[in-house]
């Protein structure tokens, strides 16, 4: 089904100012006119192809968010300059004072904070359910609900969204899926599957090194204009904008993206085959033993895998930290947070990235303290890898040998 949306990828062909096969970078803030009078029709919103002022559009944000767009099969995509820029954005563009959100319990603890706390200013109430249970969902929506919010694969604890089943339940109660795509960029497409946004923090796997943060929008031309517009839109107003030279530079990862996909896809799956076998409490959507593998296994694009992303639960905080560092002392990646790099990322989510999630809430939703969460990277000889981590694990014995 993404074979298509991967061909627009494929087919999308530029020139640069001077015939250069990459296109110009816009190295510019602001745009001049000839006439006074498209300027004001450029502000009104009425002039296409016209640029007016970069936080608005720049001709390399608009590239970028082509090629995301040709990713996500949507009519169009704005980027930004964080994720966190592109879910607030779309947040406070769809929700006013005193108004709701049903959002998945399990998602990145950013998000998560921003719903819980910051929202709490516009009195704007998020109720945190078990997404993967579609009657919970239900039973939350009420006449304030403005949007259901979930992640395709869910930060830390990689639960699958029915995505299909999410956005028929949506379309009942007339209100957008809103869907974080940031996990499994190919590998599930959500607009295909019904989702109304898609949102992506690019800063991980979509650029791929580890080098910046932007963020992406993806959804109609209608909204995606909305959040532009100089008057009411949130992209505008709050000044998420992503800077051009990133632009262009991203831009240039995402051409490989469908080939370090299908990498960090096999190497995962590789790694959490061998470690269940082992015994260890592994958690990989491409597992049979994953209570959302058939979920998955019903909405993926198969050719991409099961995503770069794998849980392992060591027991305890110290069994963590130590099989972390001995790790990285082995050069086997980084102990850090963030995702998709080339080498493998390892952190424990429960003290780093879902700090903001309360300690209860951690462990009602089953973040024990022992989990580590995996982004692993493009090796070439995974065997070795594994090999290797299974030593430092029989060194600590959190595995015999
Ligand atoms: N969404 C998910 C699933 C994430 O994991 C993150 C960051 O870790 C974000 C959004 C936020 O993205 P950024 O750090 O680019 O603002």
């Amino acid at each position: 089904m993404n074979n298509k949306a991967s061909n627009k990828l494929q087919d999308l062909q530029y020139f640069g100012e001077f015939g250069g096969v990459n296109p110009s970078i816009s190295d510019s803030s602001t745009y001049t006119f000839i006439s006074a009078k498209t300027m004001f029709d450029t502000f009104e919103g009425n002039t296409e192809g016209c640029y007016l002022y970069s936080r608005h559009s720049s001709p390399s944000n608009l590239y970028l968010g082509e090629a995301l767009a040709a990713i996500e099969g949507t009519e169009t995509a704005n980027v930004t300059a964080s994720g966190m820029g592109a879910i607030t954005a779309v947040i406070l563009q769809l929700c006013d004072t005193n108004d709701h959100i049903v959002s998945s319990r399990t998602i990145y603890g950013g998000t998560y904070a921003f719903m819980k706390n910051f929202l709490k200013k516009f009195d704007i109430n998020t109720s945190f359910v078990d997404t993967t249970k579609l009657e919970m969902v239900e039973k939350a929506i009420t006449s304030r609900t403005k949007m259901i919010y979930c992640e395709s694969i869910s930060n830390p604890l990689l639960e699958v969204s029915d995505i299909t089943a999410l956005a028929k339940l949506a379309k009942k109660y007339n209100i957008p899926l809103v869907v974080d795509n940031t996990f499994s960029p190919l590998s599930i497409s959500p607009a295909l599957l019904g989702a109304d946004i898609v949102i992506h923090s690019l800063t991980k796997f979509i650029n791929g090194s580890s080098d910046c943060v932007a963020g992406a929008i993806c959804g109609t031309t209608e909204f995606c204009l909305g959040l532009k517009d100089v008057n009411k839109g949130a992209g505008m107003l709050l000044g998420s904008t992503l800077d051009s030279l990133r632009a262009a530079s991203i831009l240039k990862n995402v051409r490989t993206l469908h080939i370090r996909m299908k990498k960090h896809s096999e190497n995962a799956r590789y790694l959490a085959q061998n470690f269940e076998k082992d015994g260890l409490r592994v958690v990989y959507p491409g597992l049979k033993s994953h209570s959302g593998h058939q979920t998955m296994k019903k909405q993926m694009n198969h050719e991409y895998g099961y995503g770069g992303l794998m849980t392992l639960d060591v027991g305890s905080l110290e069994n963590a930290n130590a099989l972390m560092e001995s790790m990285q002392e082995k050069s086997l990646g980084y102990l850090a947070v963030s995702l998709g790099f080339y080498k493998t990322l390892f952190s424990a989510p429960g003290t780093s990235t879902s700090s903001e999630i309360p300690l209860e809430e951690q462990k009602e939703m089953g973040l024990g303290d022992g989990l580590i969460r995996f982004s692993i990277g493009l090796d070439n000889d995974i065997r070795r890898t594994y090999k290797t981590m299974k030593n430092c694990m029989a060194e600590l014995k959190i595995l015999g040998k």
